[in-house]
């Protein structure tokens, strides 16, 4: 079994979490900022898993939105 392992925030390095939403969609947000990943959606637990593989890669390769300017 492999975890799915959420790096530190890229905007302020706090910690990253898996939030599901409705049942159907999963992101992954920061807990100290605004930042957070696009929603996946999934329709059973086969793509629930995907689904959060997909959210915490996004994270993990910075690609997070964020109310903040960057860049
Ligand atoms: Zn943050």
């Amino acid at each position: 079994m492999n975890d799915i392992v959420l790096e530190e925030c890229p905007i302020c390095r706090g910690n990253g979490m898996l939030v599901h939403e409705g049942g159907w969609s999963v992101e992954v947000q920061c807990a100290d900022c605004s930042a957070h990943t696009v929603y996946v959606e999934y329709k059973d637990e086969t793509e629930k898993r995907s689904a959060e593989e997909a959210v915490a890669y996004l994270w993990n390769m910075g690609k997070v939105i964020s109310s903040e300017r960057g860049e």
